[in-house]
């Protein structure tokens, strides 16, 4: 009898298993992307599209994003879904791209857990229309021109505390040291206005997506230098006690084809100044 149970407990046990790994899976792949076997490999054919698409673009008053990087996977938020996830919204009109949505929602469970609950987002993606609009309405000092916002992109949002201002509420300190965790960077910090050519700004956060959310925090780096410190690095691996993750840079090229080892999750994005990076997941549990 004993034995009969043993048996099906392990039973029960792999089944789980089996559906939190297929639950995990990491979302990944343009519709651009062009994939073939090569024995045990996928070998990727990466097009010129490629660099203008992804969580990794580098957006800014330099670097104008392509609308074919704009989300494709945009969504408006509705206002019950987000009271249901604990935050509320300046209008019914905030969209954000899906993928990033669901990083948010669990980065907004992990905060009510400690006792972090007063979010309200105002800005989500914004249309090159009306980007366009505001850069006529409020002028140069106030906004950017259309295209060279993340909130174009989808990929941004800006998040404010109802509480009190975001420099100094609970949720703006809490966003800083945990959202990394959940792929979220602070995209304009203080001491990195020289670099980033925009002031502080506790509100706005950007997706990045893991691991590279972490290795930003973790080396202080912003969009700027994280996208420059890739191509320096070339590869690099990074544990994160239940993951490794490889990132490998490449410079774009006609034909480039990209091999990637059999059994792993991988992501490809362009960073918008001509380079590809490739993300690849392995689980360790
Ligand atoms: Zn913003």
């Amino acid at each position: 009898m004993k034995k009969w149970f043993f048996i099906l407990a392990v039973f029960i046990i792999i089944v789980i298993v089996g559906q939190q790994l297929q639950k995990d899976k990491l979302e990944i792949k343009s519709e651009t992307i062009q994939e073939q076997k090569d024995g045990e490999y996928t070998v990727v054919e990466i097009d010129e599209e490629q660099m203008k698409i992804g969580n990794l673009l580098l957006i800014n008053a330099q670097n104008q994003l392509d609308p074919k990087g704009i989300a494709s996977d945009l969504i408006t938020i509705n206002r019950e879904k987000a009271l249901d996830h604990g935050y509320s919204l300046s209008s019914d009109e905030v969209k954000l791209s899906q993928n990033m949505l669901a990083a948010f929602h669990e980065m907004m469970n992990a905060a009510h857990d400690d006792n972090i609950n007063q979010f309200l987002i105002t800005s989500g993606y914004r249309s090159l229309e009306h980007q366009a609009q505001l850069y006529e309405e409020v002028g140069s000092v106030y906004a950017l021109p259309a295209g060279y916002s993340e909130h174009n992109s989808g990929l941004a949002l800006d998040i404010s505390s109802t509480m009190s201002k975001m420099e100094v509420a609970p949720e703006g300190k809490w966003l800083q040291q945990h959202g990394a965790a959940y792929g979220f960077i602070l995209r304009y910090p203080e001491h990195k206005q020289h670099i980033t050519g925009i002031g502080y700004e506790p509100w706005h956060f950007r997706y990045v997506g893991l691991p590279h959310s972490l290795i930003m925090q973790e080396r202080d780096l912003v969009l700027e230098e994280y996208i420059e410190f890739l191509a320096d690095e070339g590869q690099l691996t990074v544990n994160t006690g239940d993951e490794t993750y490889t990132i490998t840079h490449y410079d774009y090229e006609p034909q480039l084809t990209i091999k990637i080892e059999p059994r792993v999750d991988y992501e490809i994005s362009g960073n918008n100044v001509g380079g590809i990076i490739v993300t690849t997941r392995e689980r360790l549990r």
